[in-house]
């Protein structure tokens, strides 16, 4: 785009802050001091019971069992106003400041995973269909650029439309989440899938989706989200 076109829009539309709404010149549109602000995490966190990974190694209580969960940042402010930009029209700045932060922290241990594919958690059909994306694929398609890695939606779906997660208490997850997704096909030769979700609470809803991908005969080697609230 010329300059003075793009001069132009900043006029119009000038480009501000996703996390307070001040002017920023940041080219993800995230300001220097929300950026500050923001607590990242530098270390995955153990799926199964959300305590930080060791360094090297597995999780001390869950042992082999364990699966790291590579986190952006924590979910509160200003990390929770940027994610809620994606219901407005600008979903691929979000998506793409995620995803940057991700291949920061965490690049080499996913690389190190030899995942054969990233797969976003579906939503339910009319969901999708009424905001128009999945904002879980829009992420994931952004880190599988950043990390050359290859994306496919399909191989999981959402076949039953329960009440929101984060209208629940954690019991009430476990079992609301439980039976939602179904396998379209099974894994030839047991592929390597990484999960990709945009905000991890409890956990219970990427742990569904891991453990109905294991019966299909995939392995799940981890997940990847935007934000984590702990
Ligand atoms: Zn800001
Ligand atoms: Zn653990």
């Amino acid at each position: 785009m010329p300059r003075w076109v793009r001069g132009g829009l900043d006029f119009v539309f000038p480009p501000l802050c996703l996390g307070c709404g001040d002017f920023t010149e940041d080219e993800d549109a995230v300001c220097e001091s929300c950026r500050r602000t923001m607590a990242t995490f530098n270390r995955p966190f153990c799926l199964n019971c959300l305590a930080f990974l060791p360094a090297a190694g597995s999780c001390a209580s869950c042992g082999e069992s364990s699966r790291p969960l590579f986190a952006g940042a924590n979910y509160v402010a200003p990390v929770e106003d940027i994610i809620i930009q994606f219901k407005f029209k600008n979903i691929a700045t979000p998506a793409r400041f995620f995803a940057k932060l991700i291949r920061d922290q965490f690049a080499e241990d996913i690389l190190r995973l030899e995942a054969d594919v990233l797969v976003p958690v579906p939503l339910y059909y009319s969901r999708e269909s009424f905001r128009g994306y999945n904002q879980a694929t829009v992420f994931a398609e952004r880190v599988a650029e950043l990390l050359s890695l290859r994306v496919e939606t399909g191989i999981i779906v959402r076949t039953k439309r329960r009440r929101p997660q984060s209208r629940l208490n954690h019991a009430q997850r476990v079992t609301n989440i439980r039976g939602v997704f179904e396998v379209t096909a099974q894994a030839d030769a047991g592929r390597k899938v990484i999960l990709v979700d945009d905000v991890v609470t409890s956990g219970s809803t990427v742990r569904e989706a891991g453990r109905t991908l294991e019966r299909a005969g995939y392995t799940l080697a981890g997940v990847i989200s935007m934000a984590h609230a702990v």
